[in-house]
């Protein structure tokens, strides 16, 4: 990665950010984008679109008669986190947790707070009560380290696990509060700035969605598609998914980005994985995995469910959702909240794979159509046998 991609993803990954409460990434993502000529709007939820700048460039794009598909990168701005609920004390807050976390040793985790400003200060959890699911953190109280003067209203502020740092690099690794999904969003601009950098007389077939409240249940996605904006579409769309997806054996940190075949609830488009695959075959031989990523869903399950093809992209990630999964500096046991962290040569691995699949004429329309014709020849081969 050049160093100003890895200044623009360190930037990314140093922002506050929880469920409904992504506006510092919105801001940046704007901003940067603005900066770099790529346009932009928010839609009705929201999530940023990237690449065109309105709702009518939107539809004119995805109703343009063509064959080349549009490509939908979708990732998502927020990360488990917390939002303020009520004072209970000078230095006492009551907050509601929102999306996954973990749940054995959170008490006197440290935490981090923020308001629409930045930051504001950090304290220490308490009182944690699990949820019914057993999945995660519903509510607890905050111990913030000195009181805050004047006091802003409890439901201003939000938070997360906090570590050493916001973001830190050790060798390959980056260790940061919130890998899932700033690495997505970050390579979503990266492939705009790129594809808009060698910008042609017509619009590359692109759109990028970065979304909000996805950790509740993809929820800016869905209030995306509930907008009803690609049911005009008169040229193809493949939606790909682009987050930070658990560790899992064969999808090891380090040994490349992931061809998501699927995630936890369902398996994806095979003609587009089909090309993906080939791609990622082309472009990282050595340096990528394929596999079905069902440590957690994600909105290629959302895009599936509104009738449209989606395939999807992985960086391994450790201690998913600051889980203390695989250890790390700082973390003790195998309980408590952990950084997250990712390899820095697998967001390379996915910053290439964004960007092939931006070639025009891959064929996307028949792209079994190489492997039917393998097949066919051993058929040829064996057919006196049959
Ligand atoms: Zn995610």
């Amino acid at each position: 990665m050049t160093i100003p991609r890895e200044l623009l993803l360190t930037h990314l990954l140093s922002q506050p950010t929880a469920p409904f409460r992504e506006m510092h990434i919105q801001r940046i993502a704007r901003e940067v984008l603005g900066a770099a000529g790529v346009p932009c709007f928010a839609d009705p939820a929201g999530n940023v679109i990237v690449g065109v700048g309105s709702r009518a460039e939107y539809q004119s794009l995805a109703r343009a008669t063509s064959r080349e598909p549009i490509r939908l990168l979708i990732a998502h701005m927020d990360h488990p986190g917390f939002h303020g609920a009520r004072w209970l004390g000078a230095t006492r807050l009551a907050v509601t947790w929102h999306g996954g976390s973990p749940t054995r040793g959170v008490n006197g985790a440290r935490v981090w707070l923020a308001d629409h400003n930045g930051y504001v200060i950090t304290g220490r959890l308490t009182r944690a009560r699990i949820a019914k699911s057993g999945w995660s953190i519903e509510r607890a109280e905050v111990l913030l380290d000195s009181p805050l003067k004047p006091r802003p209203t409890a439901t201003s502020l939000f938070g997360g696990f906090g570590f050493r740092a916001p973001v830190w690099r050790s060798g390959n690794r980056l260790y940061t509060k919130a890998a899932d999904d700033l690495v997505g969003v970050f390579a979503i601009i990266a492939t705009a700035i790129d594809l808009f950098g060698h910008r042609t007389r017509t619009a590359p077939p692109f759109i990028g969605l970065l979304t909000r409240g996805e950790e509740v249940g993809f929820v800016g996605a869905v209030a995306h598609f509930e907008l009803g904006w690609l049911k005009t579409a008169r040229r193809p769309v493949v939606c790909v998914s682009l987050e930070t997806s658990r560790t899992l054996p064969g999808a090891i940190i380090g040994k490349g980005p992931v061809v998501r075949l699927g995630d936890r609830r369902t398996v994806f488009d095979p003609n587009g994985l089909q090309v993906l695959s080939d791609l990622a075959g082309q472009v990282l031989p050595e340096a990528h995995q394929r596999r079905i990523m069902d440590g957690g869903a994600c909105e290629s399950t959302a895009a599936t469910a509104y009738g449209l093809p989606a395939i999807g992209l992985s960086v391994p990630l450790g201690n998913y959702h600051n889980q203390n999964l695989e250890g790390g500096p700082g973390t003790k046991g195998r309980h408590g909240s952990a950084p997250e962290f990712v390899d820095i040569r697998d967001i390379a691995g996915l910053l290439k794979l964004c960007r092939a699949l931006m070639r025009p004429r891959l064929p996307w329309d028949d792209a079994w159509f190489a492997q039917r014709q393998r097949l066919k020849r051993n058929l040829r081969h064996h057919a006196k046998q049959i």
